[in-house]
């Protein structure tokens, strides 16, 4: 049986498995209101290679360097192996620090010390550690309608109240915002103002001031999950929150998109105070990131030209959107409606009224087609009739014959 996907709500349909496994062990009632990641379950229906799979969240494996990392990691072993295969510091290596630091100045005039930036094991540990020095049980985080499934189920975790603000075309609806934010009682709004994950959304430079006016002098704390920052496709963004809120803002980022994924490399940029607490928070977790892959990335970076890298990037993704686009121009019947994002992964598809995203899963899975529904994005049960779509890890082939077979599925609902 399928399972209640929403964080925060209690009435949780039990899978027989989970059941069973309840009346053995008495797990810590934050696991019962902390949902399990749909995409993983997804993405294991979707192993098979026959499978034309727009529902992972994959960058695009052939913009991975590898002789590049791999002549990284044989220099940083022949050069500094028994440092480099050492414990190190739950902060993170000082050049990756400073790297990130003097990226942020020359790429968006932020002045930012090596000493604001943790590294961790991938963004999603940021998430996971600021949910862990800021949100007690009941606590209030305000977050996008849809919001990011991941930061969804980590928060999760810490037991919050949930207060969804719908995201229009240009940033998070001005009414709903104010509205969440009233009486100073919200501890976090969490967003995602560049390609945002699900919607491809990025907000506009006037909604990021409008929103940064609303929670300046509030107690609420920005956390600005810029994993896709660099996937615009122009090249530039518009400010950061941390632009305009910098003691108020918590930014995250990702080497994931831009490097690799598997190499587990993020980092929180904070507040002196709020940075105190978080290496406290990962000392506790894990004692530090991986420092190997620090020293890899570190040395990679040191050698590479990684502007010149994110060009191909961002021009590969934005072929890849197009191609996913015209076909879907050509094939979608009448009432089906998308996003057409500025950069990033993903494209947000919204289905005719009545029509379920999980009939559609199912019937494009018959078709050999991965899709994923847009429900596990939402935190109070919305989304029934909405669809993410990946666009970067399939072909131009695939994505055509894909969003073919998809429309025909969509069709054969409606009609
Ligand atoms: N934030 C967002 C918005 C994401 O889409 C992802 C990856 N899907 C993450 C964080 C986590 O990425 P990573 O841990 O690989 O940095």
């Amino acid at each position: 049986m399928e399972r209640d996907f929403m964080a925060g709500k209690q009435e949780v349909v039990h899978t027989q498995d989970h059941e069973t496994l309840c009346c053995h062990y008495s797990f810590a009632r934050r696991m019962s209101r902390t949902p399990k990641s749909f995409i993983r379950e997804i993405l294991k229906v979707t192993e098979n290679p026959g499978i034309i799979s727009f529902a992972g969240g994959l960058p695009n494996p052939d913009l991975i360097e590898v002789g590049g990392i791999a002549e990284a990691a044989a220099a940083v072993l022949r050069d500094d192996g028994r440092t480099a295969l050492q414990y190190s510091t739950t902060e993170g290596y000082l050049p990756l620090r400073r790297f990130i630091a003097d990226r942020y100045k020359k790429r968006l005039d932020l002045d930012v010390s090596p000493d604001e930036i943790l590294i961790t094991s991938g963004s999603q540990q940021s998430l996971d550690l600021i949910g862990k020095i800021l949100i007690d049980p009941g606590d209030r985080v305000a977050i996008e309608r849809p919001g990011y499934l991941g930061a969804i189920q980590v928060f999760s975790l810490y037991e919050p109240v949930f207060l969804p603000v719908e995201l229009r075309p240009e940033g998070p609806d001005l009414f709903a915002f104010k509205t969440a934010l009233e009486g100073d009682t919200v501890k976090i709004f969490y967003g995602i103002p560049n390609s945002q994950n699900p919607s491809g959304i990025t907000y506009s430079e006037e909604r990021r001031k409008e929103c940064a006016e609303i929670l300046s002098g509030t107690r609420t704390i920005a956390v600005e999950d810029d994993a896709y920052g660099e996937l615009q496709f122009s090249g530039s963004s518009y400010p950061p929150f941390k632009k305009y809120l910098p003691d108020q803002t918590i930014l995250t980022g990702s080497f994931s998109k831009i490097l690799a994924p598997g190499m587990r490399l993020g980092w929180v940029c904070a507040p002196p105070a709020v940075m105190e607490q978080l290496v406290v928070a990962k000392q506790a977790s894990d004692l530090h990131t991986n420092y190997l892959s620090q020293r890899i990335a570190s040395r990679y970076l040191s050698e590479t030209d990684l502007d010149a890298h994110i060009r191909t990037i961002r021009a590969a993704y934005k072929e890849q959107q197009n191609c996913m686009i015209a076909a879907m121009e050509a094939e979608m019947p009448e009432g089906v409606t998308w996003t057409n994002p500025e950069g990033g992964m993903f494209i947000w598809v919204t289905l005719p009224a009545g029509c379920s995203s999980m009939d559609i899963f199912s019937d494009a899975l018959k078709e050999q087609v991965a899709v994923l529904p847009g429900i596990p994005f939402y935190v109070d049960g919305g989304g029934k009739d909405t669809l993410r779509l990946n666009f970067s890890n399939a072909h131009a082939g695939q994505i055509i014959v894909g969003i073919r077979r998809l429309s025909r599925v969509i069709r054969s609902r409606i009609e």
